[in-house]
């Protein structure tokens, strides 16, 4: 019940922003004839709608983050259910204040026939606005529900980028609260003997348990500021639960190719839980 109320307020977000995305949409069409969200490339790939997903659903990533709620699997529903009622709001917007020849759209018609209406006489730009073609193709009633189904669902899109991102972040499973940052530490070296060195000591210490001891000894290696081009550098980083104080620790070397970036080494990545408070500095 309690998992069932988080996700219901994080969809309460993100119903929230989306509102607003779609009222910020209708407000920019009528005003200065610019449609958004039915930017597709080739027809298709509903582009606009995509990005006003993302903004749409920015509310489900601030409620996750302010209120410290990881996202559950009914969030998905809710986030569907919230793309498609946004599709919906925004055309319900344009039905109120949509005016042709200075009536009132709503005046004339009802909303569901105003809707039916727009959605079967969709006539789509091929290309990224008119580039590939100079005129618009009319797709037909079929077509026009199809077209609708794929907004609805590049509205979506954003909200499962967003909840994707989320649940992939560390968390603690007991409390269900995400880590919160703790601390970090970073030690560069010149070259491959020393930062090997480094690395099996810490790697040899976290074996044995000696969390604290192994944090200690790896401040100690290398250096704290970059230097050379052959380079290494190994980072600690450490998250704690705020609900049981639950540790998370995280390790990790990288190499530095081509005078550009650096590359993760995998082999030499190492994380762990642990109920000890140790502490990290930089
Ligand atoms: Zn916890």
């Amino acid at each position: 019940m309690r998992r069932f109320t988080q996700n219901l307020v994080l969809a309460l977000f993100g119903a929230v922003t989306s509102a607003i995305t779609a009222a910020i949409l209708v407000l920019v069409e009528l005003k200065w004839g610019m449609v958004f969200y039915s930017h597709t490339i080739w027809g298709i790939i509903p582009l606009g709608a995509g990005g006003a997903g993302l903004a749409a659903a920015s509310g489900y990533y601030f409620g996750s983050r302010l209120l410290n709620i990881r996202p559950g699997r009914d969030l998905v529903v809710g986030i569907t259910a919230i793309s498609a009622g946004t599709f919906f709001f925004i055309y319900w917007l344009k039905y109120v204040f949509m005016t042709v020849d200075g009536r009132q759209v709503s005046d004339g018609i009802r909303y569901w026939d105003f809707l039916n209406y727009t959605i079967t006489h969709t006539a789509l730009k091929f290309g990224i606005g008119a580039v590939f073609f100079d005129g618009s193709v009319n797709i037909g009633p079929g077509g026009g529900y199809l077209f609708a189904a794929l907004q609805i669902l590049g509205f979506a899109f954003g909200g499962y980028v967003i909840y994707m991102y989320l649940v992939r972040l560390p968390y603690c499973e007991n409390c269900g609260l995400f880590f919160k940052d703790k601390g970090s530490q970073t030690r560069y070296f010149p070259d491959t003997n020393t930062a090997t060195a480094s690395t099996k000591e810490f790697l040899a210490k976290v074996d044995t348990k000696r969390f604290q001891d192994s944090i200690q000894t790896h401040a100690k290696t290398g250096a704290a500021k970059p230097s050379g081009q052959k380079m290494f550098k190994s980072s600690i980083e450490l998250k704690r639960c705020d609900g049981c104080e639950k540790h998370y620790l995280h390790f990790g070397v990288k190499r530095w190719v081509n005078s550009k970036k650096w590359k993760n080494i995998t082999e030499w990545n190492y994380s762990t839980y642990l109920m000890e408070r140790v502490i990290v500095r930089p």
